[in-house]
């Protein structure tokens, strides 16, 4: 339900008001909880097994997957599987094949299954707590750690704007994250929100099924994406550099620019890729500039982005007064028994799993 007041990279969360103490007995114990099995928490999970760790991987969904399993039906793994595949595991794709959604989250149940990973789910982690040992409590039954790895991605949090009369409009509003194909808006018209690489390839192919109008908060910057490994490495870089600095994240596309595949390319071509400034309010009707202009809608997409999922780890107080949390190579600085892996600069399939190598020796390490 799209709605004013979704947060803005928050660790906030208000389940963590409505914990209720467990008795000792009702917890089970292990050395390393780690969070989320997605790409960061299977290298994780691949990493502790075969340091010998005793740990245990709590995830969500119902199925293996992470994101993956949820993206639109359109969506194709950009870098070559060579690069992205998990560590250990060969993963037999031609490089012409871009993989889509389903073909990752098949690569990664068969690699859950082929390490026979101690993965439970679906457990969704509350809260994370405490001195000395951590509490991890979830929504199904709670576990006594030294350390969490953490790896919740951030598709589980989609981030919508507030904007005035949202809650007044009559059509159909949804994220990125319901997304799934141009068909379900055949003939309609749709304002596409975001200037991002979401927003800027769901528009080129909703715009094939129905009239679009592209809103965007500033001009969007269509100068292509990162062309080389020397540039993607760039970016890390500069991700890295905000991280341990502990400045907010920025999104991807301020560094990076709009990625232009074929489709965007065919889109610009068709007169579609032309923003206009983002609206002052909605209306029960579409949607309306302070300058009188006004728009009729019959549904309002969010292509606004996602931002970390780590509200429950809100108890233990980690952002610093930059109002970014510090991370050091996967090292939270203000609490060394957590990592976060998928985070910043690893929040990409290649550079996931070195940060996984990283954050389980250290974590090992400390033991
Ligand atoms: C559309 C799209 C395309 C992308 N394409 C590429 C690409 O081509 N190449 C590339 O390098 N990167 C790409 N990325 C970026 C990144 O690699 C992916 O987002 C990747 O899926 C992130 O993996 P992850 O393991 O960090 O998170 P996820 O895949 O989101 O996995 C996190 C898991 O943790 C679970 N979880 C979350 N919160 C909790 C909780 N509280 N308790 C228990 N479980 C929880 C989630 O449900 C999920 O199963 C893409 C991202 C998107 C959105």
């Amino acid at each position: 339900m799209i709605g004013p007041g979704n947060a803005p990279d928050s660790t906030h969360n208000d389940t963590c008001a409505r914990i209720i103490p467990a008795t000792l007995s009702d917890v089970n114990s292990v050395d390393i909880v780690a969070i989320g099995a997605g790409q960061a928490g299977l290298a994780s999970a691949y990493y502790l097994q075969r340091e010998g760790a005793d740990f245990v991987v709590l995830d969500r969904q119902m199925a293996p997957g992470g994101a993956w399993q949820q993206v639109w039906r359109s969506v194709r793994l950009v870098s070559p599987p060579l690069y992205t595949r998990l560590p250990g595991l060969a993963w037999d794709l031609p490089f012409h094949h871009p993989p889509s959604g389903p073909e990752v989250s098949g690569y990664f149940a068969d690699y859950e299954k082929h390490y026979a990973l101690p993965i439970q789910r679906p457990v969704r982690v509350r809260s994370v707590s405490g001195d000395g040992r951590l509490l991890v409590r979830t929504d199904s039954g709670d576990w006594s750690a030294r350390t969490v790895i953490n790896a919740t991605g951030t598709w589980d949090h989609p981030f919508v704007p507030s904007v005035p009369g949202m809650a007044s409009f009559l059509g159909r509003q949804l994220h990125t994250a319901s997304y799934d194909t141009p068909e379900e808006f055949a003939g309609q018209h749709v304002v596409v929100v975001g200037g991002g690489n979401s927003a800027a390839q769901i528009l080129a192919e909703v715009s094939t099924a129905a009239r679009t109008t592209w809103v965007t908060r500033r001009p969007p910057d269509l100068r292509g994406g990162p062309a080389t490994e020397k540039d993607l490495v760039a970016v890390t870089d500069q991700v890295d550099e905000r991280v341990r600095a502990g400045l907010p994240l920025r999104s991807v596309v301020s560094y990076t620019g709009i990625g232009r595949t074929d489709a965007v390319v065919a889109a610009e071509a068709r007169g579609v890729m032309v923003a206009h400034p983002l609206f002052d309010r909605i209306t029960p009707t579409g949607i309306a500039w302070n300058s009188g202009e006004t728009l009729a809608a019959d549904a309002i997409l969010w292509c606004t982005g996602f931002r970390p999922a780590l509200s429950h780890l809100a108890p233990l107080h980690l952002r610093g007064p930059a109002g970014g949390i510090v991370v050091d190579d996967t090292r939270v600085a203000a609490d060394p028994r957590i990592f976060l892996v998928g985070y910043g600069p690893s929040a990409s399939l290649i550079s996931s799993h070195r940060a996984a190598r990283h954050a389980v020796t250290y974590a090992l390490s400390t033991a």
